[in-house]
């Protein structure tokens, strides 16, 4: 079976490493907070392009931890995506405040500033977009929204998929009030368990961030608020600090997957290829194509021992979590169709190009019994 990623074999490739690291940890027992962590803060925010990093315990918490500093709570509305992982809107959820869905672009899946502006209200605090896939929301559209507004409103960007994306000279993460950070085991840079990360300019906001994360102290046994447990724990951060190291090749080989990908399925009937946005470095954290038939190729691809995933199939404002919440959403007509059409292929640093012809072969041999396939073969027959 091809995976949709293969953790297994990254591991192999930086084991000494990895286990040195982990050995350092044990040896001086400092498992929360101390050095291991802060020098993973250190190296992250270079890599981020942010003056400030705060571990956090997951990407949810990390989006939680940011919405809590930036004050949004009860009455507030927070304007984001429906076509993104669950994690996006709980946070919003679990502190009070509404959560206003606003469509997407329908050849990129990204929030499309349009609809945001039809979404702005007097209540509304924050714009959360959802950097998806690995390429970074309209950045520039969406701070000219956020700047227009009076008063301002807060831009808080989920870069769950896109560690290292880039738009013109923007790095994800670094050009709204905070950017959240994933590292779940499957993501671009992958702790070994959860962990997370808010970056952010502002120093105040770090500050907040970092007493919120840490039981809101202020000193040892002295709490200024009630806050969480949601730091991330050495052990992570030792982990994450020896695979940052790699992220940059690791992403460089995502896209030249993604570029052979791009060439192998290009002309075939009925299969759109992901879109990149002007101006946008992708660092494919999936390689999402459409097409109408998505079940159908999701079936044969898995019988083939090829294994391709959805993100995602069932939107959000369609949850059945979401059935007692109140919220206002835009129309989120491409948002339903692209949750019917979506396909993640299998793509991941270790992945060989002769894997990506075998995913690319097996979807031609599908749509070679396609119908659709004769009818535009037959049409371009020589006469
Ligand atoms: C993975 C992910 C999250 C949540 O991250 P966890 O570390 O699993 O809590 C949030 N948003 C998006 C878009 C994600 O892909």
């Amino acid at each position: 079976m091809l995976p949709l990623v293969d953790l297994k074999t990254q591991y192999r490739t930086i084991q000494p490493e990895i286990d040195a690291a982990i050995a350092a940890v044990l040896a001086d027992a400092q498992f929360i907070k101390g050095p291991h962590l802060a020098r993973f803060e250190r190296n992250f925010a270079a890599f981020a392009g942010c003056e400030h990093v705060v571990g956090a315990s997951s990407g949810t918490t990390a989006i939680h931890l940011a919405l809590a500093a930036l004050g949004i709570g009860r009455g507030d509305e927070v304007i984001l995506p429906s076509m993104t992982f669950f994690a996006s809107v709980e946070p919003v959820i679990q502190c009070g405040a509404a959560p206003v869905f606003a469509d997407i672009d329908a050849r990129t899946c990204l929030i499309d500033p349009e609809s945001v502006a039809r979404c702005i209200g007097p209540r509304t605090r924050a714009i959360l977009p959802v950097h998806l896939y690995g390429q970074m929301a309209d950045m520039d559209a969406l701070i000219a929204l956020a700047r227009a507004a009076d008063p301002p409103i807060a831009l808080i960007e989920d870069c769950a998929q896109a560690h290292g994306a880039r738009q013109g000279e923007r790095r994800a993460g670094a050009s709204g009030d905070a950017g959240c950070f994933s590292f779940f085991p499957g993501k671009n840079l992958g702790a070994f368990g959860d962990a997370g990360a808010v970056v952010t300019g502002d120093a105040a906001l770090a500050a907040r961030l970092a007493s919120l994360a840490d039981h809101g102290r202020s000193a040892k046994y002295l709490h200024d608020t009630p806050g969480f447990n949601y730091r991330m724990d050495a052990l992570q951060a030792a982990i994450l600090d020896v695979k940052l190291a790699h992220l940059e090749r690791w992403n460089a080989q995502r896209v030249a997957l993604a570029e052979l990908y791009d060439a192998l399925l290009a002309e075939i009937a009925g299969i759109e290829t992901p879109a990149v946005a002007g101006g946008n470095r992708h660092v494919f954290h999936l390689y999402v194509i459409q097409l109408d038939e998505r079940d159908e190729l999701l079936g044969s691809l898995r019988a083939n021992g090829i294994e391709a995933g959805v993100h995602y199939p069932v939107p959000i404002h369609e949850q059945p979590a979401l059935r007692g919440v109140a919220c206002r959403t835009d129309s989120l007509e491409r948002t339903e169709r692209a949750a019917r059409r979506v396909l993640s292929l299998p793509i991941f640093p270790e992945m060989t190009p002769e894997q990506v012809f075998g995913v690319a072969s097996a979807i031609r041999g599908w749509r070679g019994s396609q119908p659709v396939f004769r009818r535009v073969a037959a049409a371009t027959a020589p006469v």
